[in-house]
């Protein structure tokens, strides 16, 4: 059984999915009582791939809200407390989904792994971020081409290079991709140059100074909303891809002429019969899902148990290679341009 570990986006939108589910206690409480709310189980799926494969999968809901990221203990109990769910209801494999990764990394849970009587077993959990990352590449250079870029000749920026995702990102964009010139952005210098050492390659920079230069920009790095960008001042075309979370830079670039996707999105090849991603609000919900949720449907499918995406910089190209297979395989697609918006900017 594969599990999806997954938030609401906000606490007005998480109160009022309380409402429709039926748990009303809840929905009226303030976020004092939130903080306090167990995780939820609250739906099972059955899924058959397109390679035939039948999996069964559930969804945990933490009933964490991105208002609680500033409590630090909360947030941290919050995750904690959805993987002892998944683990005792005996999930094979559960993605940590939205801001329970970057809880997870960031608030080092690894020193964490009793949760009550239960010892977390980290072999049943995947951060999902080897697929995020091939399905941002993958969207890359399917797109590129249909607005008029042609990556081998293209400076493609990365916001958020030395991450997790951003720098298995680099490492296929210049291994396997070829771009011209890989620009690398992000705040700390000292890993930006161990990236560039191991790519013996790419160009740091500010993302000011990035931008005007970039003939595509993969944002792999959560922005600050306040982050203020001049459309005037990037190229034409320029093809945005948004993989972070939350995912805002539609609204930033709306009516510029920018094109601009929705990263690290999958589609599966035909609905399934759930309604989890209305919570996670997919424009096909019954298709579409964040990549990360998809690894962990891909790797029941394949009954790979492993916690396949785990750490940070651990992404390797031949397990990219494996999942974007697998991917595929399973009749997973990565999210495209819509129609209207492919057209080149001239
Ligand atoms: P990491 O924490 O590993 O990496 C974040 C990167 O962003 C680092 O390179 C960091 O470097 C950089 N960064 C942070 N703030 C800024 C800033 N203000 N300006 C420039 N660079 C910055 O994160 P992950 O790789 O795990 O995840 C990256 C993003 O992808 C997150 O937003 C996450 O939510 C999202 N994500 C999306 C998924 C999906 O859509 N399917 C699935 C999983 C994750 P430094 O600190 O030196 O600046």
């Amino acid at each position: 059984m594969f599990g999806l570990i997954g938030h609401s986006t906000s606490f007005a939108d998480a109160r009022r999915k309380a409402l429709e589910l039926g748990y009303d206690h809840i929905a009226e409480g303030d976020l004092d009582v939130w903080c306090s709310a167990p995780p939820q189980l609250v739906e099972h799926v059955k899924v058959v791939s397109k390679a035939g494969n039948k999996i069964e999968g559930a969804y945990i809901d933490s009933c964490f809200v991105p208002e609680m990221l500033s409590r630090f203990k909360t947030a941290r109990r919050k995750v904690l407390n959805a993987m002892e769910l998944a683990q005792k209801k005996g999930i094979n494999i559960t993605a940590l989904g939205g801001f329970t990764s970057i809880i997870f990394e960031n608030f080092n849970l690894l020193e964490h792994r009793q949760v009550r009587n239960t010892t977390l077993d980290w072999s049943r959990f995947t951060t999902g971020n080897t697929h995020t990352a091939w399905v941002i590449c993958r969207q890359l250079e399917i797109n590129a081409p249909l607005v008029g870029i042609d990556l081998k000749k293209s400076k493609v920026a990365v916001v958020g290079a030395t991450g997790d995702i951003g720098s298995a990102v680099c490492r296929w964009l210049s291994e396997r991709t070829g771009v011209s010139e890989l620009l690398l952005v992000a705040r700390q210098q000292k890993p930006l140059l161990a990236l560039q050492e191991e790519l013996q390659g790419g160009r740091i920079m500010s993302i000011q100074e990035a931008l005007p230069e970039a003939d595509a920009v993969i944002w792999v790095a959560s922005l600050p909303k306040t982050l203020d960008i001049e459309p005037s001042m990037l190229r034409s075309p320029c093809l945005m891809i948004d993989g972070g979370y939350p995912k805002n830079l539609d609204e930033k670039f709306a009516g510029s002429g920018v094109h601009v996707l929705k990263g690290g999105i999958v589609e599966f090849f035909e609905d399934i019969g759930w309604g989890m991603m209305e919570l996670a609000e997919m424009e096909i919900p019954q298709r579409q899902m964040f990549a990360c949720f998809a690894e962990a449907m891909i790797l029941e499918f394949e009954k790979c148990h492993t916690n396949f995406s785990w750490g940070r910089n651990n992404i390797t190209l031949k397990k990219m290679d494996f999942i974007g297979r697998a991917s595929v395989e399973h009749g997973f697609s990565a999210l495209k341009l819509k129609p209207e918006l492919q057209t080149p900017v001239v």
